[in-house]
């Protein structure tokens, strides 16, 4: 899933693509999509893409776009919409349904009781918990219907969050990678909208009308994760205001490894 997370809201913080219209935002986004596919050689001829669906704004600018660029690609692969019903009892995954039904792309909604599980093991900190539980069922279900790709709805703005999550609380140097196989090689996530912004996002879900499903989860907006993940995307913002190309400075950065200037003694140095 894209962010199960997602807020219901609509309203447009400011930004850049505030006043884009959709068009030119539509060619924006399509560029940059286009390249990181290229780049990171995501989709080839055959493919059978699973599309993680949570109703939220990131996930519906995936279908989108894929979906765009499935009818103008030389090559050919099939999309395949998917939502985890997390059993939380606000969440409707109705709308998600119809959307895709009314797309023509086959669409299915999984069952997973996640509700029932943050509940029964409070000790364990349930986004981890969450996100692990939903990622299982979707490599489960890709596995068992051939699927060899998983599409997410992660963004630039994700990568980068992630990326000083980890630093400033794990202790590690990693964001979401763009593209990764399973170590058996059973299953591909791709993350084609790595290089948009989210607020380029968030309009094009808006301008298109795709409805907004909240998750429905008691937590959003609570729990410890989620209150890291505001301040980090604060100080971004905070950051952003001095230093507009901070985000795609931070892009080429991921892309710019210095091994031999990092102070792990396990890797090769790559200069
Ligand atoms: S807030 Fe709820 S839905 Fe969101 S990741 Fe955490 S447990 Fe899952």
């Amino acid at each position: 899933m894209s962010n199960p997370c997602a807020l219901p809201s609509l309203a447009l913080p400011p930004g850049r693509s505030e006043f884009l219209a959709l068009p030119k935002l539509e060619e924006r986004i399509r560029r940059r999509v286009g390249v990181c596919v290229h780049e990171f050689n995501l989709i080839q001829d055959g493919d059978r893409i699973l599309v993680g669906l949570s109703g939220g704004k990131d996930s519906w600018a995936l279908l989108d776009v894929l979906e765009s660029l499935r009818r103008r690609a030389p090559i050919a692969f099939e999309l395949f919409g998917v939502t985890i019903d997390p059993g939380f009892p606000r969440f409707n995954p109705d709308r998600i349904a119809e959307v895709c039904e009314a797309k023509g792309i086959p669409h299915r909604i999984l069952p997973a009781p996640i509700d029932t599980m943050v509940r029964k093991r409070p000790e364990v900190t349930p986004c981890a918990m969450c996100s692990r539980f939903r990622r299982g069922v979707l490599y489960s279900h890709a596995k068992e219907h051939g699927y060899n790709k998983i599409a997410l709805g992660h963004h630039l703005d994700d990568l980068i969050e992630t990326l000083l999550l980890n630093q400033f609380f794990g202790g590690r140097l990693a964001t979401m990678p763009i593209k990764l196989t399973s170590d058996d090689g059973g299953n591909t996530v791709i993350r084609p909208l790595g290089t948009c912004e989210e607020e380029d996002l968030r309009r094009l879900a808006w301008l298109k009308g795709y409805p907004i499903v909240p998750c429905g989860c008691p937590l959003c907006g609570a729990s410890v994760l989620e209150s890291r993940r505001a301040q980090v995307k604060a100080l971004v913002a905070q950051l952003r205001e001095t230093i507009p190309d901070l985000k795609f400075s931070m892009l080429k950065a991921m892309k710019n490894v210095k091994t031999s200037h990092l102070l792990d003694g396990r890797l090769p140095p790559i200069t």
